[in-house]
């Protein structure tokens, strides 16, 4: 695949990273013709409350979990960067780097998406990248290709956008979204810290090199 084909974007807490995201990565390159997926740790999320591990133990997690699959970059930028985390600046700051015309695919869980229209300069995304929009358990799942529980601000600007085939997002750098199915998994960060810090096993939730690290630097308990 060549460095136009579209490249996917998986921005998180990643508080820790667990086998949900990365599942979501590897579909979504396979599902939507990604060449690879970058994924980018928040350093200080907006729409949260503050992540309980630092920016730099949670960029450590990533690079771990995604060591050793050529697909899997990772963008250490929102960790470095003192202000917000806000996804527009950093799609801006990709459209600098990568240039106007590359397709950028922005890969976002159904609960994230849900929550788009509360975004930062949110309708600017679109100009920026496409959305793709997997399922996930217990959050809206879709219905007639298109979930269910959406807000009407973001159902007006998105009906017009709803693509059908992976192949119009490598026809256009942006605009267009997509939703796509992955293997429900019903893994949460919030749920791995609470088996953690109640003394009970995380273990086949997320990568052993994390767990490990997790256990080294006595996070979450
Ligand atoms: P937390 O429980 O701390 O809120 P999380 O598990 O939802 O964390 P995030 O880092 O907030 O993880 O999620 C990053 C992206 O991955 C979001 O777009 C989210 O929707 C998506 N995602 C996370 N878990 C899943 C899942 N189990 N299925 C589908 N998408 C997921």
């Amino acid at each position: 695949m060549t460095e136009r084909a579209p490249l996917g974007l998986l921005g998180g807490t990643f508080d820790p990273i667990h086998h949900a995201h990365l599942r979501l990565a590897e579909e979504a390159a396979e599902a939507l013709g990604l060449c690879r997926v970058r994924l980018i740790p928040a350093g200080q999320p907006p729409h949260r409350g503050a992540p309980t591990s630092s920016p730099e133990h949670r960029l450590a997690m990533v690079r771990l979990a995604s060591a050793g699959n050529p697909r899997l970059e990772v963008d250490a930028a929102e960790v470095a960067s003192p202000r917000a985390s806000y996804t527009v600046l950093t799609l801006e700051r990709l459209r600098v780097e990568l240039g106007p015309a590359r397709p950028l695919v922005l890969i976002l869980g159904a609960d994230a998406f849900a929550g788009l229209a509360s975004w930062h300069r949110w309708r600017e995304v679109f100009a920026l990248a496409h959305v793709a929009v997997a399922n996930r358990p217990g959050h809206a799942p879709h219905e007639r290709r298109w979930p269910a529980a959406i807000d009407p601000e973001l159902d007006a600007e998105c009906s017009p956008r709803l693509g059908r085939d992976a192949a119009e997002l490598a026809a256009a750098p942006s605009g267009r979204i997509l939703p796509f199915d992955m293997t429900p998994l019903a893994i949460s960060a919030t749920r791995i810290r609470e088996l953690l810090g109640a003394g009970l096993s995380a273990r086949y939730l997320l990568p052993d090199s994390v767990l490990d690290y997790i256990g080294k630097h006595s996070l979450y308990h």
